[in-house]
């Protein structure tokens, strides 16, 4: 089955935490708009009877199916293999124990094919100069009136170095477990000492602060407890006799959307 394709592109890097309602559920304010958006456009859908689109979104927030990240080698600066392995390790394995288990990151080899690919760069292709990292996701949403699909790809964007300086291990480690913030779906703040907050040499912080560990996960469980009553309310309309379907028409229609 074809699905017309469409896709929301992010970029996000320090912009201005935001205190966010998506329709009817309150989210905290840590979490970034975009995933506030799934959630809400989510609901519409689902309010408007679009189901399958409304759970292609909140998937799009839980990830079930896992995000694999592995590490463009060849971007690598020389003699620097261990360190970038064990920073992008040491992210992906600080939020499985922050998040108890529940985190959906998994680090893959560089042959293997994986979600988001972490490149090494002299510069980040984004409006501000004095950035350390960014997180370019995309998500591909598909659905008809049956199924649906996510596809989730992107790329971490790490520099080398700032100001002629090869960033530390630790300043790598950070980058990294903060991009990974932005992917579960948390936004910048501006306060310092925060992982989503701005880096500053010598002052690393290698892992989210017990509020930015909790609004992720009142993200995924809002997510989550939706997907779930959508579901059941799906099974339950199967169970519906055929006869009493108010709707029964052939309407095959493939929709795309673009968020
Ligand atoms: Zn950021």
């Amino acid at each position: 089955m074809r699905f017309p394709r469409s896709a929301m592109a992010l970029a996000v890097l320090c912009t201005a935490g935001l205190v966010v309602a998506a329709s009817g559920v309150l989210l905290p304010q840590e979490v970034h708009p975009a995933f506030a958006r799934s959630i809400s456009n989510a609901e519409s859908a689902s309010s408007s009877g679009n189901n399958q689109k409304a759970l292609a979104l909140l998937k799009g927030v839980v990830y079930p199916e896992g995000v694999t990240v592995k590490i463009d080698e060849s971007s690598i600066p020389d003699g620097r293999r261990n360190e970038a392995y064990n920073a992008t390790a040491a992210s992906i394995k600080t939020w499985q124990a922050v998040l108890s288990g529940d985190s959906p990151l998994q680090f893959v080899g560089a042959n293997e094919e994986a979600d988001i690919v972490i490149q090494f760069t002299n510069s980040i292709p984004a409006d501000s100069a004095d950035c350390l990292g960014l997180i370019q996701l995309k998500k591909e949403y598909r659905w008809n009136n049956w199924q649906h699909e996510l596809g989730v790809s992107g790329t971490i964007h790490v520099m080398k170095s700032f100001n002629g300086k090869p960033l530390k291990y630790e300043e790598w480690n950070e980058v990294i477990c903060h991009e990974l913030g932005h992917l579960l779906g948390l936004d910048d703040v501006t306060e310092n000492g925060k992982l989503m907050g701005p880096l500053r040499f010598g002052k690393p912080v290698l892992a989210p602060a017990t509020n930015e560990v909790d609004a992720v996960k009142t993200l995924r469980q809002a997510a989550r407890q939706r997907i779930i009553q959508i579901e059941k309310s799906l099974r339950q309309e199967n169970e519906t006799p055929l006869s009493a379907l108010l709707d029964s028409t052939e309407f095959q229609q493939l929709h795309g959307c673009s968020l």
